[in-house]
């Protein structure tokens, strides 16, 4: 945790923060917080900053917080992921907030499996757990939005169309494609597909859609490290 990141719910005045939660145990046991030390704080949707220690006891830690740095900028980047497994959802989800990216949409395609939809990591508090978890690590404070999306051609045909406008999209597949461009100092869209791959009909429907295909090369990546690979790559 590299910023102690808080809500609304979490002050007690306009000065003032209590935290009694999992934050508490990790200022305890692991920053091993004393008072009158200052540690790097954010406000939900808001502004980082620093927040003195003012008391701890075994039940909570109170902080007076001084906000005044506007958190690290989003990329440009709206990523659509074929719906992971749910071990690799958690983890991939953690990442999409660490790595700053502003919106994640979810999709389905042959490949994944139906039940992947029904797992509790997609429920809303549970996915935001993980989304905080991002932010903590890379001290940001904006959490990315998260959009399922059940069934593929009605979101290809219907809704990508307008994710599009206006931004290079492009399709990492792996395959005899076009190399990924660096640096490419505009806003963009990536579609990452499942650990089976996307179908050719998939694959057609997206190209049909604007989407640009572009390989990482002969070596097939795990999704989670396609998506640091091309993020690198990009920005
Ligand atoms: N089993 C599939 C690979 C899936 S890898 C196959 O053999 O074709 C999961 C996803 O990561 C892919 O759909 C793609 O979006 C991305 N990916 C992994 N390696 C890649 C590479 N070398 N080039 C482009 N995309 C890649």
């Amino acid at each position: 945790m590299n910023l102690l990141l808080f809500s609304a719910a979490d002050r007690l005045d306009e000065q003032r923060i209590c935290v009694a939660d999992y934050r508490h145990k990790h200022l305890l046991e692991v920053l091993q917080a004393q008072v009158g030390q200052q540690l790097r704080v954010g406000e939900l949707d808001g502004q980082t900053g620093y927040g003195q220690v003012l008391e701890i006891s075994q039940q909570q830690v109170i902080l007076a917080v001084t906000l005044d740095e506007a958190p690290p900028a989003k990329l440009p980047l709206r990523l659509v992921l074929a719906l992971p497994r749910p071990k690799m959802l958690r983890r991939i989800v953690r990442s999409v907030a660490e790595l700053g990216i502003a919106e994640l949409h979810l999709i389905h395609s042959l490949r994944v499996e139906k039940s992947y939809w029904q797992t509790p990591a997609l429920q809303a508090p549970t996915l935001r757990e993980y989304l905080v978890q991002g932010l903590e690590q890379s001290r940001d404070t904006v959490l990315p939005t998260v959009s399922c999306h059940r069934r593929f051609k009605p979101f290809v045909e219907d809704v990508l169309p307008d994710l599009t406008k206006d931004r290079l999209a492009l399709l990492a597949h792996p395959g005899n494609y076009p190399p990924a461009p660096y640096e490419l100092r505009r806003e963009a869209l990536l579609v990452i597909g499942p650990e089976g791959g996307f179908i050719p009909y998939e694959v057609d429907k997206l190209e049909t859609a604007g989407c640009q295909t572009v390989s990482l090369g002969p070596r097939i990546l795990r999704v989670e490290n396609a998506i640091t690979s091309l993020i690198g790559r990009l920005f």
